[in-house]
């Protein structure tokens, strides 16, 4: 996977002083960089039965959607606040600084359906939980969640107890 790690451009102090940024941009304009990474996150999951890839908003709109179609089952989105339009389920999570919270149609998955939630990256992992809790309030089946990138040493995985947790790229 070192091919994959090449391409992720590495931007420090943003959106703010201490950040590491990791860019997948460059890895996505990438044809094959964007096709290996479908790939290895479907991987695992092809012959799962997944009735439904749950994307976050945003980059996990571009993973989950080409995944979902990898595994030929539905993609539903999971958004910020007030973007969409029916009704919806909300569930809060903190943040280093204050709180952030993240919705879903209530009605966006049928109850015990096979759910795989992707993003690009777990870092504290609260965003990742907070869409697990999601999924598990409107009745899915939560099989695992893929991440094309995991940060070790926040150990967002601690937040994702008796959760499945794959990702693709370690650092
Ligand atoms: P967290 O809730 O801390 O696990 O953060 C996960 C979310 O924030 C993901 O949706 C990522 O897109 C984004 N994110 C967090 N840290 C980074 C980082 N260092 N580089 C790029 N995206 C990040």
């Amino acid at each position: 996977m070192d091919h994959l790690k090449a391409k992720i451009r590495h931007v420090p102090d943003f959106p703010k002083p201490g950040i590491l940024f990791y860019d997948i941009t460059t890895l996505l304009g990438d044809a094959r960089g964007f096709r290996d990474t479908v790939d290895a996150l479907a991987a695992p999951y092809m012959g799962e039965d997944i009735d439904a890839v749950v994307g976050i908003e945003s980059r996990g709109f571009i993973l989950g959607a080409a995944v979902a179609n990898a595994l030929g089952c539905g993609f539903v989105p999971i958004r910020k606040p007030g973007k969409l339009p029916s009704r919806t389920v909300k569930a809060s999570y903190s943040l280093e600084y204050g709180a952030d919270s993240l919705e879903m149609h209530d009605d966006a998955v049928a109850p015990g359906s096979r759910v795989l939630i992707v993003d690009d990256v777990l870092a504290t992992g609260g965003t990742a939980e907070a869409a697990a809790r999601l999924v598990k309030q409107i009745g899915g089946d939560l099989r695992a969640l893929a991440f094309l990138i995991e940060l070790n040493v926040l150990k967002g995985r601690d937040r994702l107890p008796g959760e499945t947790v794959y990702s693709v790229l370690q650092y």
